[in-house]
C-alpha cells in the first residue's frame, strides 16, 4: 500500500459566520492509500473548536499513518489503534479511516452504502444552511434556496426572531436552527420560546457543552426539540445526554470517521435518540463519505460542500433536496474542474 497526504484549501463563495465567529478560507487535508492500481481517498476538515488546525491536522496524519494494517479489511483495528496513538485528533483520523473505507469498498467492488447496509433510496433530504447576516441578506439566501426542502438557520444574535420571521414570510419550507452554544439556559428557554412561532423543527446546541442537567433545563421549559451537536464528539459522549436532549448530529470531523459514526448511530438508537448527521466545511470527499450513511439517519445536514465557491471533488448530489448517492465503488468521488 502505497500512502500519501496533501493540505487541502477551500473557500465559501460567502463569508460563512455562526454566533462563534466568521471565515471563508477552510484548511484541511486530502489523504490517498494505493494498493493494487486503486486509489482511496480520504478528508480532513478540521475545526478549531475542538482542537484541530490544518498544521494539526497534517502533523497528526504523519504520526497516525503507521496504524494502517497491512489487511485494509482490519477498518476496526485501524479505529482503535489510531485512538490508542492520539486521543482527539478527529478530523485527521476521519481522514485515514474514510481512505481506508474508500479502498475496501473498491476492491469489494460496492458503494460504501452498500458496504454498511444501508440502501440508496432511503437517503433524507438535506438541510441548506444560512450563516449569519443581516436580515435581508439572510432572507435573499433563503428565496435562493429553491434546490431545498429544508433550511437551517444559524442564530444566536439579537435580531434573531426578525430573521426568522423575514425567512418564514418567504417560504413554507422546512426550518432548524443552530445556536452554537449562544445561549445561558434561562436565555435559551426565553429565545426558543420566542422563535416558536415560526414553527422550528428543533434547535440546535442551544447551550456550551459540558452541562447535561442544564440542557435537560432548556428540554423541559421549551416545547421544540433539542438536538445536541457541541455537546457530542463520540460514542461515549451519548449517555450522559440521554434525557437532556431529544437527538444528537453525528459529524466524521468529531467522531474520527465512518467506523465511529456508524456506532454513534447504534448508540443514539439504543438510547432512543433521534439521530441528525452534519458536517463542517467540507469538500464533497467528506460530504459524500457521511451521505452514505444518511440512509440510516433522520435529519440531514450535508451541504458544506454547497458552500464552497469551488469544490475540487465530485460525488453526491442533491435532486430536489434529497441526497443521491454514487452508485460507484466506495465513496464514488472524483476530481472535478476546480481539482
Ligand atoms: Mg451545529
Amino acid at each position: 500500500m502505497h500512502f500519501s497526504f496533501e493540505p487541502l484549501t477551500l473557500r465559501t463563495r460567502h463569508v460563512f459566520a455562526i454566533s462563534r465567529g466568521a471565515a471563508d478560507t477552510f484548511g484541511g487535508a486530502v489523504v490517498r492509500i494505493e494498493d493494487g492500481g486503486l486509489v482511496g481517498l480520504g478528508e480532513a476538515a478540521p475545526s478549531p473548536f475542538y482542537g484541530e488546525t490544518q498544521a494539526t491536522v497534517l502533523a497528526a496524519i504523519e504520526l497516525l499513518k503507521k496504524e494502517i494494517p497491512e489487511d485494509p479489511f482490519q477498518l476496526e483495528e485501524l479505529a482503535q489503534q489510531m485512538n490508542r496513538t492520539l486521543g482527539r485528533n478527529p478530523a485527521a483520523k476521519a481522514a485515514i479511516d474514510i481512505a481506508l473505507h474508500d479502498l475496501v469498498c473498491k476492491k469489494l467492488g460496492v458503494p460504501l452504502h452498500s458496504f454498511l447496509g444501508f440502501s440508496a433510496d432511503k437517503t433524507p433530504c438535506t438541510s441548506f444552511t444560512i450563516g449569519i447576516d443581516d436580515v435581508e441578506t439572510m432572507k435573499q439566501r433563503a428565496i435562493e434556496a429553491t434546490d431545498f426542502s429544508v433550511l437551517k438557520i444559524k442564530v444566536g444574535t439579537d435580531r434573531d426572531e426578525r430573521v426568522l420571521e423575514a425567512i418564514r414570510s418567504v417560504t413554507d419550507m422546512t426550518l432548524r436552527v443552530d445556536a452554537n452554544c449562544a445561549w445561558s439556559p434561562r436565555e435559551a428557554v426565553q429565545r426558543i420560546s420566542a422563535l416558536e412561532k415560526f414553527d422550528i423543527e428543533f434547535v440546535e446546541q442551544p447551550i456550551p457543552p459540558g452541562d447535561p442537567g442544564a440542557m435537560r433545563f432548556v428540554r423541559e421549559n421549551v416545547s421544540v426539540p433539542l438536538i445536541a451537536d457541541e455537546s457530542v464528539e463520540t460514542s461515549s459522549d451519548i449517555r450522559a445526554l440521554v434525557g437532556a436532549v431529544d437527538g444528537i448530529n453525528i459529524k466524521l470531523m468529531k467522531c474520527g470517521g465512518v467506523r465511529e459514526a456508524l456506532k454513534m448511530i447504534h448508540v443514539a438508537r439504543a438510547t432512543g435518540m433521534k439521530v441528525m448527521l452534519g458536517c463542517m466545511v467540507e469538500s464533497s470527499i467528506g460530504i459524500s463519505a457521511a451521505a452514505h450513511l444518511s440512509p440510516g439517519v433522520d435529519y440531514a445536514d450535508l451541504d458544506g460542500n454547497l458552500l464552497l465557491a469551488t469544490d475540487p471533488y465530485v460525488g453526491v448530489q442533491v435532486k430536489q433536496g434529497r441526497l443521491v448517492l454514487p452508485s460507484e465503488p466506495g465513496l464514488g468521488v472524483r476530481a472535478g474542474n476546480g481539482a
